[in-house]
């Protein structure tokens, strides 16, 4: 299968798109035409594991991919989480379901790709002869950075360095990068907000006299963001096995449609969903979940996309995003898959802060989206109902996506006629990973402290406490640099 740039002309294979990352002309690589998974295979995949079911969706697209090797890749990506199942289905009432995405080395979903990429990397500099280092370079808004780090940590021929802004991701989520252990692993604090550290990054990518500088010293830039197709591909595995599960345990007959709610940040993982569709898997409605960086809510009510807005920190960071990289995807598409146009768009984007869509794209895009926002207190309040009625704790990104996945089927329920599909809400992170504030919704109570957090809520809900948050209460902070934006690309040359 090849890969095209969303922003015309640049064509590349499944290895080449993966290692690079981003195309020379900035924009992302999609595959040149959508693999179909046939009626036949859902039901053959029915019997299938997960790695099985994931190495199926896989292989269509990154076929240069020996199958057996990728199956044994996967089974050994998701041998590190618990429980076996790594996406598992619970179901919290009829028609309601959570797809738990959390059950992965660092307590959130980035570890669904990011416990398989570095294969992907390494096996694709293989089938492009590539020898020299690769420098991953990640730009964070909390949960790809340490997913990044815990996938490379150690890895053969490969350095990592992870910029996360300085005020803008959760004591948590800071804790769990600032300890990283590893001999090739770096972290730098940023002093700025997310879009900071994303242009800062995007900026040495496309800087030609950085990639010159870097290649010189014998290293080769590559990115573990979501615009990167090897973060994209292992996510629609999930949406397929979901559905699975769901025809499995008779809650729905096979070619039924299920509709999707999810978080959304950088938007890659509901394009995933997206991407699941196009493949023939049989989804009704996508639900795009924002908290009050509501740019895709607007977006996608009226088709004017206005990152020209003010930026607010929430108890969701990794939702605190303006500029949603992977909606250049999606504009691809909408526009007939319009290099020309697409490019055109991005580059509004990127100097007035603003591009529009039009009335026939913004219609079509109606019909395959749903979109909604939440306040603070609403998240908070919808934690706390579904905690209360159901037993059922969930954090606060998985908060913002109920509570928009309720809005939605109220909103169902009061058009007449509509039809209504069976909701799937997925669950990001664990309660855990948040647990001052997942408290603070549960029980109104305030705790100083992060560790004194998770044990109430333990002895509140009895889930269990994840192994690796426990123990980073004894271990020792080890990255302390923080930088400005403009300062990035001389800590990265003093790292290599
Ligand atoms: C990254 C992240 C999101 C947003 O996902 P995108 O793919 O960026 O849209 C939502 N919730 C959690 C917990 C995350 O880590």
């Amino acid at each position: 299968m090849n890969f095209i740039s969303t922003r015309g002309g640049e064509r590349a294979t499944g290895a080449e798109a993966i290692v690079r990352g981003i195309a020379k002309d900035g924009g992302l690589f999609v595959p040149e035409v959508f693999p179909e998974v046939s009626e036949e295979e859902l039901v053959r995949m029915l019997a299938m594991d997960y790695p099985e079911r994931a190495s199926l969706v896989l292989h269509k697209y990154l076929d240069e991919y020996e199958e057996n090797e990728l199956l044994a890749a996967l089974k050994e990506a998701y041998a590190k989480f618990d429980d076996g199942d790594p996406a598992p289905l619970v179901k919290v009432e009829n028609g309601m379901y959570m797809l738990e995405l959390f059950h992965g080395p660092t307590c959130a979903f980035k570890d669904m790709a990011l416990t398989v990429l570095p294969y992907l990397l390494r096996k694709g500099c293989d089938i492009l002869g590539i020898k020299e280092q690769i420098l991953i370079l990640v730009a964070t808004s909390g949960d790809t950075g340490k997913a990044a780090l815990e996938g490379f940590k150690d890895a053969d021929g490969v350095k990592i360095m992870v910029f996360y802004p300085d005020d803008g991701v959760s004591k948590m989520q800071k804790l769990q990068m600032c300890t990283q252990d590893g001999e090739n692993v770096n972290v730098v604090a940023v002093k700025g907000n997310f879009d900071d550290c994303q242009t800062g990054v995007k900026k040495i990518f496309k800087s030609e006299a950085c990639v010159s500088k870097l290649l010189e010293k014998g290293v080769r830039l590559s990115s573990a963001n979501s615009i990167n197709f090897g973060r994209l591909a292992p996510q629609i595995a999930y949406y397929f096995s979901a559905y699975l599960d769901l025809v499995s345990s008779e809650q729905i007959t096979m070619g039924d449609k299920v509709d999707f709610t999810v978080p959304t940040g950088n938007f890659g993982n509901i394009l995933a969903a997206y991407y699941a569709k196009q493949m023939g898997l049989p989804v009704g409605k996508l639900v795009c979940a924002s908290n009050k960086n509501n740019v895709l809510t607007d977006f996608f009510t009226n088709g004017r996309y206005d990152s020209k807005r003010p930026f607010y920190r929430t108890m969701s960071p990794s939702m605190d995003i303006l500029v949603s990289s992977n909606l250049e995807r999606l504009i691809f598409e909408l526009s007939g898959r319009d290099g020309a146009v697409t490019a055109q768009r991005m580059k509004k984007l990127s100097t007035d802060g603003r591009y529009e869509i039009s009335a026939s794209e913004m219609k079509n895009l109606s019909q395959e989206f749903y979109a909604g926002f939440t306040s603070e207190d609403d998240t908070i309040e919808c934690m706390y109902e579904f905690f209360t009625e159901y037993g059922y704790p969930m954090d606060t990104h998985t908060g913002v996506a109920m509570n928009v996945a309720v809005q939605y089927s109220d909103k169902m329920q009061d058009e007449f006629g509509a039809e209504v599909h069976p909701m799937v809400v997925v669950s990001t992170a664990s309660p855990y990973k948040f647990p001052q504030d997942v408290l603070y919704a549960l029980t109104g109570n305030d705790v100083k402290d992060s560790f004194k957090g998770i044990k109430r809520i333990n002895l509140l809900t009895a889930m269990k406490v994840p192994e690796s948050l426990k123990a980073l209460r004894y271990k020792t902070l080890r990255f302390k640099a923080s930088v400005s934006a403009d300062k990035m690309f001389d800590e990265v040359l003093k790292f290599i």
